[in-house]
């Protein structure tokens, strides 16, 4: 999604009011340990600072730790992983602070108390890796709390107005309470997408009631569904929401019916890349506003493309929702390395989307 000054909200929306009312927060507990995890604060080599800025920006591959955790403890670890870019884990919420400042260039965390430690060393991996493959970052990184966006989209992109900062949101409720996004995201509200319609559970378990939904990506969807626990991981959680938002997507698609229309992959970081979408289509469009208004010529052509064409329906239904959300979803697919038709490409270049 993209943030703005009236908040535009798709996923699993109309969630949030009314977990809100029943006043049924849960806070899911922390996660398991991270088996390379190392104390970034003991590093300050300028020089090792250096040479991984230089191997990032030559996007060298990354090279594993776990080896070395085994063989030359904790302080080689570091060195090695600083010579090949490597992401290392943060050991507390403050520590991945001072690293997303120092080495990132983030220029501030916003109410990071809100972050545990998990989705913090997450956000920065993503962020890190982000860095390394396009060299534009947020610089601002903002969790929200409870009631403060009335969706529960798991992230948003705006460039601030009044300080002119990339800032990225992260909606901390929605990790807070997923238990509650999953059980919401079975109800039917007429249009045919909720999981109810073809995912069943029979004797405590998920499975497919509808077997012309059958596909690799359903599979894998079902599978993530039934490991879901309260200790899952701020990347199962955001590949989860993911997951839940395809199988709805592909519930829509063929309730158009498109033909031979299948659940899309997921993965952990399709948000964020979403997101990061946006924010690179907003540095190059100069029309990106007009774009995202609601009454403007630019958003009626595309309208009606959708409506005549329904082009953007073949990325997903949210990509039909407005102009950056069809760049910021074909963005998404683009980077992971999917393949489009040529309308779906040229109505992507007429909006000014982003070389990938
Ligand atoms: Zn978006």
């Amino acid at each position: 999604m993209e943030v703005r000054n009236n908040v535009q909200g798709y996923y699993v929306s109309n969630v949030t009011r009314k977990a809100q009312k029943q006043n049924s927060l849960k806070f899911l507990s922390d996660v398991g340990l991270k088996k390379d995890v190392v104390d970034i604060s003991t590093q300050k080599d300028k020089k090792n600072a250096l040479n991984k800025s230089v191997i990032i920006a030559s996007g060298l591959a990354v090279v594993g730790t776990a080896l070395y955790t085994a063989t030359r403890g904790r302080l080689n670890i570091f060195k090695q992983a600083a010579k090949s870019g490597e992401f290392i884990n943060a050991k507390s919420v403050k520590e991945a602070v001072n690293y997303g400042k120092r080495d990132l260039k983030i220029r501030r965390y916003e109410n990071s108390e809100l972050a545990d430690l998990d989705m913090i060393n997450t956000l920065n991996e993503m962020l890190h890796k982000e860095k390394r493959l396009t060299g534009e970052i947020p610089q601002v990184i903002r969790f929200l709390k409870k009631g403060e966006l009335h969706v529960t989209a798991p992230m948003g992109y705006k460039l601030d107005p009044k300080t002119n900062k990339r800032v990225l949101f992260v909606n901390t409720d929605t990790f807070n309470r997923f238990d509650e996004v999953i059980k919401d995201s079975f109800v039917e509200r007429g249009r045919g997408t909720g999981l109810s319609n073809f995912i069943a559970l029979k004797d405590g378990k998920y499975v497919l009631s509808d077997l012309s939904y059958k596909s690799n990506a359903m599979d894998k969807f079902i599978e993530k569904l039934n490991t879901f626990n309260p200790n899952s991981s701020f990347k199962d959680k955001m590949e989860l929401y993911q997951g839940i938002s395809n199988a709805k997507s592909a519930a829509h698609a063929r309730n158009l019916g498109l033909k031979d229309y299948k659940m899309q992959d997921f993965a952990f970081d399709d948000i964020f890349v979403h997101e990061m979408g946006h924010m690179h289509h907003r540095s190059i469009y100069p029309r990106y506003e007009e774009a995202g208004a609601q009454m403007t010529q630019l958003r009626k052509d595309f309208t009606l493309d959708t409506e005549t064409s329904r082009i953007p329906y073949r990325v997903s239904s949210y990509a039909a929702s407005s102009p950056l959300e069809f760049v910021a979803e074909v963005y998404t697919g683009l980077r992971k390395g999917q393949h489009f038709d040529n309308e779906v490409m040229s109505l992507y270049r007429k909006y000014n989307g982003p070389l990938v």
